[in-house]
């Protein structure tokens, strides 16, 4: 059987997105270009977002003092080793917030991974608060002849949750960022904590199906890990009681009404995060990795006969 998306996974999955995108695999290579964060250095806040340790995403060749360009060289042949069938690459940019320079700086930086025939596109994590007319008008030029996409860390629908995460921005910036992007023709994509403190179950179906309603190409969903080195971890040291982190039986029966719920239209990326077990204070799923994760969310996907969409409804009901 095939799915509205074309195909007959049950849900809109990122690779056969990009096999019918590109015609072809095309792999991402993480780079790392030392861009910092507004939420860090004072500009919007200190301390950054409670949950944030960005050691603990890196890939293991990605070192900002190594300049873009010998990133995406020692990248394209790291993965040219590991996955011999990819021709085509997207340079991705995921530390920090990769929209925080002037223009003129985010100009160096995007043309030097451009100026690589195997590299077809750039996707580029930022926060909401980070972009500009002027910058956007920039990634839509880019983007009439590159695969451009900005992706932004929504994290929570609720203003109460952003601020007791110390995000240092509103539900409203993130909106507003997302729609003025894809109003210019640029692919937008949101990224979501499951299982944020003060929030529960009905919340975050709640927030699906206002996530449903926003001009995305894409979304990335994370359940909520404690790492090292963070606020909110020595915040779960002394108040575990205020956390109430997925097990992996929940977590796979909350995603799959949430992936009911998402509007079919969009590309799932992610349905589950992973962090080297080093860099977490609780390692509640043992050392099972996203994949895994993610076959035992097809799997009870199958058994339950229901794919992404089946619940989606354009209407909110309030
Ligand atoms: S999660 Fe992103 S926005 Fe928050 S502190 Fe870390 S780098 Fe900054």
């Amino acid at each position: 059987m095939e799915y509205y998306w074309g195909h007959s996974r049950r849900y809109n999955d990122y690779s056969n997105y990009f096999k019918k995108h590109f015609g072809e695999r095309v792999q991402k290579v993480t780079i790392d270009a030392g861009f910092t964060c507004p939420n860090r250095n004072g500009s919007v806040g200190w301390g950054g977002c409670s949950y944030c340790n960005n050691d603990a995403f890196n890939p293991s060749y990605c070192n900002p003092e190594k300049p873009v360009q010998q990133q995406i060289r020692e990248g394209i042949e790291f993965h040219k080793k590991r996955y011999r069938r990819a021709n085509k690459y997207l340079a991705y940019f995921q530390a920090y917030s990769n929209t925080y320079a002037s223009l003129e700086e985010l100009k160096r930086i995007y043309e030097q991974a451009l100026q690589f025939p195997e590299v077809v596109g750039l996707v580029i994590g930022t926060r909401p608060d980070c972009i500009s007319d002027e910058k956007l008008e920039y990634f839509a030029s880019l983007s009439r002849k590159y695969y451009i996409i900005l992706e932004y860390g929504i994290e929570s629908f609720y203003n109460r949750t952003l601020e007791r995460i110390n995000r240092g921005h509103t539900i409203e910036d993130s909106i507003s960022a997302i729609e003025k992007t894809a109003q210019l023709g640029i692919k937008t994509g949101a990224h979501i904590i499951f299982g944020l403190p003060g929030e529960s179950k009905e919340d975050m179906l709640y927030e699906i199906d206002l996530l449903s309603r926003l001009s995305l190409t894409t979304v990335k969903f994370h359940q909520l890990q404690i790492i090292h080195n963070t606020p909110m971890a020595e915040e779960f040291k002394l108040h575990p009681e205020r956390f109430n982190l997925f097990t992996l039986e929940e977590y796979v029966d909350f995603i799959i009404q949430v992936i009911e719920k998402l509007n079919p239209d969009f590309v799932i990326e992610r349905l589950a995060g992973e962090v080297p077990p080093r860099f977490m204070v609780k390692t509640g799923w043992g050392m099972i990795r996203s994949f895994e994760v993610q076959d035992i969310i097809e799997k009870r996907l199958k058994e339950k006969d229901t794919w992404q969409g089946k619940n989606y409804t354009s209407q909110i009901i309030e």
